[in-house]
């Protein structure tokens, strides 16, 4: 075999054998609503982004997640709670606009004058997006005996009403009684490491119960993403995987 015809061979080869992408390559997911198509935005970590046309909301926008350089302003902003990885005040003064509406947890609206606090149970309604500010806690996992790394009552998780569809964003958290009662959501974003929030095995257990159609394992640090793929393997539930380590 001459150089030149090997060297051919290697290159489709190396073609052949380089995986394709499973994410779409311009990096966010599309979700059809009754109110129009939602995009799905991944920083990073606990941050998204999320579009209904050019209505723009951002949660828990940090800039350790990932990068802001190309993303538009918020209408909306949602922080779960005041850990330094979910509220960033100097990135929230940067994509605020005149009009912008920030509904948070009461402890982080305590660092941003202009934000309005939210408790768990409550409602508000911004634009035809319906947001309800849903328990966030750890049941297990505790920093010390008792003192777990979010107690009870401080932090939130939200539940998102964009026309006929309800998005899931469970801020930092355990399979909790009130997870696990949640009715009708289509798209659920769970956090997945340890110590903070849950194991795969957690995320399956609630996944299991509330039944989302698409769940986005999210938060997940080091942990293998590909257990909560085993473990609701043969399920309704679809696991999407996307770059929100
Ligand atoms: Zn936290
Ligand atoms: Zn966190």
């Amino acid at each position: 075999m001459n150089h030149i015809y090997k060297t051919f061979l290697t290159i489709i080869l190396i073609a052949m054998t380089t995986p394709t992408f499973s994410q779409d390559p311009s990096g966010f997911d599309r979700i059809n609503t009754s109110a129009g198509v939602v995009e799905l935005h991944f920083v990073g970590h606990g941050s998204l982004m999320l579009k209904l046309n050019d209505y723009v909301i951002h949660v828990d926008p940090v800039r350790s997640s990932g990068s802001y350089d190309k993303l538009p302003k918020a209408d909306l902003i949602l922080v779960t709670h005041e850990h330094y990885d979910h509220l960033d005040t100097d990135l929230i003064g940067n994509l605020r606009k005149q009009e912008t509406v920030m509904l948070t947890s009461e402890k982080a609206a305590g660092q941003v004058k202009w934000a309005k606090a939210m408790k768990a149970g409550e409602k508000n309604v911004v634009s035809d997006i319906i947001i309800e500010a849903v328990p966030a806690y750890n049941i297990i996992n505790m920093r010390a005996p008792g003192q777990p790394f979010h107690p009870k009552g401080t932090g939130l998780g939200f539940v998102l009403t964009i026309g006929d569809m309800r998005f899931y964003i469970a801020g930092d958290t355990e399979n909790i009684p009130e997870m696990k009662a949640l009715k009708n959501i289509q798209v659920a974003f769970l956090p997945m490491n340890l110590p903070y929030t849950m194991t795969p095995e957690m995320v399956a257990d609630a996944a299991m119960v509330f039944k989302p159609k698409i769940l986005y394992p999210y938060h997940f640090g080091d942990t293998r993403t590909d257990e909560i793929i085993r473990l609701l393997k043969g399920t309704e539930i679809e696991v999407r995987i996307r770059n929100l380590k």
